[in-house]
């Protein structure tokens, strides 16, 4: 038993990280999508572990006694909590157990690749580029292949991702030494998406040397924005500088918002070019998560007012809800509903949409043009519904 028929998966990288004949690769597939591939058939010794880590091929989540406690959350530190997506939990959680000699396998964004990838960070410096979400799909198999299953680790990830990760150390009876933490999640939208608006972007400011993916220029229910610096930029920033990194207020070169029309925000939160696993095979959805701490944007009216931006934080182990109150950030109990207000508890409906999509995705047509003939396609269908 193998990953071999496995298509459309979660693309989560756990089987290629814990297959010990190294045959297996973690590849974009037809539709711009992480999913497994078998390389030397010959050499696979039908060992099953790649199924039995699979969160796709498995019913149900891999932690199943969760003991839910529920926060607003924000970092008392102020650099960090702007710099944050929302209220910086994530930063000051990995900063909290790097302090207790943890490592942290977090995202970083890759602008030679133009992708996002896990990677382990050693010191709060080596976080830095982990603060903020990267929305797109993150390749994991470099970083998890580099954790040592003796070591103490913070793993974060989608919840698809850390479901998978639980399976693995739990296999290997490792669980003891993680800290594993996930995020509501959205979907990820395919890599042609991101790919079509990289290549209009670069036109304009060369190669993407910087990306920040949100910011709080106009307030954090605003912050939807991306903004990017190039080679062509005049301004020369060394983005490895994470001082430069954690402090930067003022723009980038290329700034745009989903509030003004930004394409890629546009067509992601649309749902019609998620992951077919997202689709139809999200099992993670509101309160439902393999992690022992989930964290979140909270949108919610009790904090409709709030312009520096607040976590949702919601510990499912007692070990999550320690190290929660251990970190740098204020914490105020709520009930769940309240924390998790506004957060998708289904999974998004694939409609006619995402098949236009997938097709358009593949078109050498602009990422403008896409945009375009899908408003064109919502008016049209809202018309026929009048
Ligand atoms: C694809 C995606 C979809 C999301 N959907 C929702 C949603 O529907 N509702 C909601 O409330 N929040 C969602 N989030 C989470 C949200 O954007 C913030 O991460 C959250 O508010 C916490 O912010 P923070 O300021 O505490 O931490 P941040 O500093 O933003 O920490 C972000 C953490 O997420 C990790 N991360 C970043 N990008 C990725 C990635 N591509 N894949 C895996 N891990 C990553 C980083 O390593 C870091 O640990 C989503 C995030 C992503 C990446």
């Amino acid at each position: 038993m193998n990953i071999s028929n496995i298509k459309d998966c979660f693309g989560c990288g756990v089987c290629a990280t814990v297959c010990t004949r190294h045959i297996i690769n973690i590849t974009l597939n037809a539709k711009g999508f992480y999913e497994p591939q078998i390389t030397d058939m010959a050499k696979c010794t039908d060992c099953g572990l790649c199924m039995e880590v699979c969160s796709y091929s498995h019913e149900g989540l891999a932690l199943t006694d969760s003991n839910i406690k529920s926060y607003a959350a924000w970092s008392n530190d102020t650099e960090v909590h702007r710099k944050c997506s929302s209220g910086g939990v994530g930063f000051e959680l990995g900063r909290t157990l790097i302090g207790q000699g943890y490592k942290v396998c977090g995202v970083r964004y890759n602008p030679e690749s133009n992708r996002a990838e896990h990677y382990i960070a050693t010191t709060v410096e080596e976080l830095i580029p982990s603060i903020g979400s990267k929305y797109i799909q993150s390749y994991t198999v470099d970083g998890f292949k580099a954790i040592n299953r003796k070591g103490k680790y913070l793993v974060t990830g989608t919840p698809c991702q850390i479901d998978s990760f639980r399976l693995y150390i739990r296999k290997f009876r490792c669980e003891d030494n993680f800290v594993l933490m996930d995020f509501f999640c959205h979907g990820v939208p395919s890599m042609w998406l991101w790919k079509k608006y990289v290549a209009e972007v670069e036109k304009r400011i060369g190669k993407i040397t910087y990306v920040s993916w949100r910011n709080k220029f106009t307030g954090w229910h605003d912050s939807w924005a991306m903004s990017m610096d190039g080679e062509k930029t005049g301004e020369k920033v060394n983005w490895h500088d994470s001082y430069n990194m954690l402090i930067r207020e003022k723009k980038g070169f290329y700034n745009s918002r989903l509030s003004q029309g930004d394409a890629f925000y546009r067509l992601f939160l649309s749902d019609s070019c998620l992951g077919k696993a997202c689709y139809d095979k999200c099992k993670f959805k509101y309160d439902k998560s393999s992690a022992d701490i989930r964290i979140g944007d909270l949108w919610g009216k009790t904090y409709q007012n709030n312009e520096d931006g607040v976590s949702a934080a919601i510990a499912f182990t007692e070990k999550g809800d320690d190290v929660l109150k251990q970190c740098n950030c204020t914490l105020i109990e709520h009930p769940f509903d309240i924390v998790a207000e506004g957060q998708m508890k289904t999974v998004p409906l694939m409609t006619q949409k995402y098949h236009i999509m997938m097709r358009l995705l593949k078109t050498s047509l602009s990422i403008k043009t896409t945009k375009r003939i899908l408003d064109i396609y919502d008016k049209f269908y809202r018309h026929l519904l009048k």
